[in-house]
Formats: C-alpha cells, sequence, structure tokens
C-alpha cells in the first residue's frame, strides 16, 4: 500500500488513523456483527454513534446549550437555497468573496429580495473586502457569509460588523481547522467533505432563538432546520456511515490536543508554504496577504503551460491534485488538518526543485 499527498480542495484527505479504525471496524462494528452502513438509524448503537459524535463536537467547539447541532445532507449547494426559505422574510445581505457566496446569493435571490453588500469579484475574488461599515439595514434578515473561500485562497480574519443583524456563514473549507467563537453567529454551516468527513453530510450549528416555524410554506420538512433540531437530525434517515467517520475525526481532533493545537499546527503548515512563496522568483501566491487562508493556498507561475508541466510532474513525484479550480487555473494546495506538515515539505521542496529546473 502507498499513499500519496493528497492536496485535492475536497472531497479531501482524512485522517490516517481515522480510516484504519474505520476499517478495522467494517465488518464488525463494536462486536455487533455488522457494519455501521448495515445499521438501523434508530438502534441503540447508532444513537451512541450519532449522540458520541454531537458531544465531542460541542466539547471541541465549546459550543453553548442555545445552540443546536444538526446533521444534514444535500451538499452546501442545498443549504444556499434552504437558508432563505427559512430566514429570508424581508430581506437578506450577501458578502460575495467568491463562486460559492455568488451561488448562494442567486439562490436567496429566487425566493425574495438578496441585496449584495460588497464584493470582490473586481479583482477576482484576491482578497476580502472592507465590512467594517457596510449598508446593512435594519430589515435586513441575517447577513450572509462565505468565510474560507475554497477556490480563491480568501479567508475573513475579522467577521463582517453586521451591525447587529444575524450572521449566517458557510465555514465548509474551515471548520475544525482552528478554535471558533461559535456565539459571535446565528448560523454556522459546513459541508464536511473538505476538512472533516466523507462527501454527503452537512453540518450545522444554529442558535435556537434563530431557527423560526415561519418558513416558506413550500420548505421541505427536510430542509425546515428548526423541525430538523427538534428531531435530532433523525427525522428520516440520516447518513449515518459518514456522521460515523465525522465522529471518529472529531475523536481524532481530541486526541491531536483540540482545536487550538489543531490551529496551531495548520499556522505552521501554512507558514512553511507561504514563505517559500513570498521569496520565490517563479511562483506567487495570489491572495492579498491579509486575507490569506491557511487551508487553500493557490499559486501560479504565470505561464499556463508551465503550470501544466508543474500539475503534471508534481502528480508523477507523489504529489496529487494540485491543479487550481477549473475557473481560475494555476495551481492550488489544500492544507487541511490530516495534511502532514512532512507533505507541505515535500511539496515546498519539490516547488524550490521544479523553479530550479525552469529558470
Ligand atoms: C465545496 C464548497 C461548497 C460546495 O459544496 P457542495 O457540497 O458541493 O454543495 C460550498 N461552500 C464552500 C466554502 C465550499 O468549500
Amino acid at each position: 500500500m502507498s499513499r500519496v499527498y493528497n492536496f485535492s480542495a475536497g472531497p479531501a484527505v482524512l485522517p490516517e488513523e481515522v480510516l484504519k479504525t474505520a476499517a478495522s471496524e467494517m465488518l464488525d462494528y463494536h462486536g455487533c456483527g455488522m457494519s455501521v452502513m448495515e445499521m438501523s438509524h434508530r438502534s441503540k448503537m447508532f444513537d451512541d454513534i450519532i449522540k458520541t459524535a454531537e458531544a465531542d463536537l460541542r466539547e471541541l467547539l465549546s459550543i453553548p446549550d442555545d445552540y443546536s447541532v444538526i446533521f444534514l445532507q444535500g451538499g452546501a449547494h442545498l443549504l444556499f437555497a434552504g437558508i432563505p426559505m427559512n430566514f429570508l422574510k424581508k430581506k437578506a445581505g450577501y458578502i460575495i468573496t467568491g463562486q460559492w457566496a455568488t451561488k448562494a446569493f442567486k439562490e436567496a435571490a429566487k425566493q425574495g429580495e438578496a441585496v449584495e453588500l460588497a464584493s470582490s469579484k473586481d479583482k477576482t475574488f484576491s482578497y476580502i473586502p472592507d465590512c467594517s461599515d457596510l449598508p446593512i439595514t435594519d430589515d435586513m434578515d441575517y447577513v450572509y457569509i462565505c468565510e474560507n473561500n475554497t477556490i480563491y485562497g480568501t479567508k475573513y480574519h475579522t467577521l463582517p460588523n453586521t451591525k447587529g443583524r444575524p450572521l449566517v456563514s458557510d465555514v465548509s473549507s474551515c471548520f475544525l481547522s482552528e478554535p471558533m467563537d461559535v456565539t459571535k453567529y446565528d448560523f454556522i454551516y459546513a459541508g464536511v467533505q473538505k476538512n472533516v468527513g466523507p462527501a454527503g453530510v452537512q453540518i450545522v450549528i444554529a442558535k435556537n432563538s434563530f431557527l423560526t416555524d415561519d418558513v416558506k410554506p413550500y420548505t421541505p420538512d427536510i430542509m425546515n432546520y428548526k423541525l430538523m433540531a427538534e428531531k435530532e437530525s433523525l427525522l428520516n434517515t440520516p447518513p449515518c456511515y459518514g456522521i460515523y467517520i465525522c465522529g471518529l475525526v472529531f475523536k481524532w481532533l481530541k486526541e491531536m490536543g483540540g482545536l487550538k493545537e489543531m490551529g496551531r499546527r495548520n499556522e505552521e503548515k501554512a507558514k512553511i508554504l507561504y514563505d517559500f512563496l513570498d521569496q520565490s522568483k517563479l511562483f506567487k501566491g495570489t491572495v492579498r496577504k491579509e486575507d490569506r487562508s491557511i487551508m487553500n493556498v493557490p499559486f501560479v507561475t504565470g505561464d499556463a503551460d508551465l503550470d501544466a508541466k508543474f500539475v503534471a510532474e508534481s502528480k508523477a513525484a507523489g504529489l496529487e491534485n494540485l491543479k487550481g479550480h477549473r475557473t481560475v487555473g494555476g495551481m492550488r494546495a489544500s492544507i487541511y488538518n490530516a495534511m502532514p506538515r512532512a507533505g507541505v515539505e515535500k511539496l515546498v521542496e519539490f516547488m524550490e526543485a521544479f523553479e530550479k529546473a525552469n529558470s
């Protein structure tokens, strides 16, 4: 068996320890004689799995009691539509920092008045706009952000001043990468396939007072977040196996020392790559320095043929999935929690050698 260093933006690398545990429990989960894939979601065994996962997540993020944790499915895309179904009564403000925020905005605009509060489209989303004094009005039901922009490699290092309006955040690609203060948000959600687990699970952390029965009349029950919270994610069959893997990742995060330690490691890994980019004569980072993500690091040579050569040669060297998003080109290294420091070091060594050979 040989594993590559996988820099995929998502679905992405998972901790090897977690995959090994899952493999060892595949045929016979804790002596029950069946796989987690085969057991009823109403069974005592699965009840333990989902309850333990929630408890560990609550501990990792210090989630207060007046917030619900919900496990959903359907991808972030379903939440783009579900959020306005649940919360858009009059108006909602969207900050447009990339493709995911744009898609969320478009879904909201189908259902009501969506206002673009700010955008960084003018410079290919390479920065986070100044959000200290946006045209937010009292009749806005919420302010929406995409906190870490997976495609462009930007991250909000300061949350917007929402002028007292509820904050809704898509944290898919930075979830559990470092500590976060849940109390600053009303609705947080993450597709887990970036940093936490297999595709198919979305985790929502919502302030109970923000959840509402007053949803649009066409809202399916499984997209009614208050109802899903009341049913403890079990209104219908949840993505059982994915939730189980997320639970194993939460245990792994706790064993690693929790989110503070994870944040320290992630900062350290990102610094190795950014320090190299900042002195390189061939490669350059595409994001304004103060807005850089520690999860997704896009970079270019400025020459599309050379970029393609880099992607091909890095793959041959065991560094996989370094091609940039199909909409932006260039390269992108996603260095999520499960990417070891050694993987980033090997990437930088490879980049150094490539630069020597091609300049
Ligand atoms: C990947 C990603 C999405 C889209 O996720 P789907 O599960 O494919 O719908 C949305 N937002 C962010 C921040 C992402 O990284």
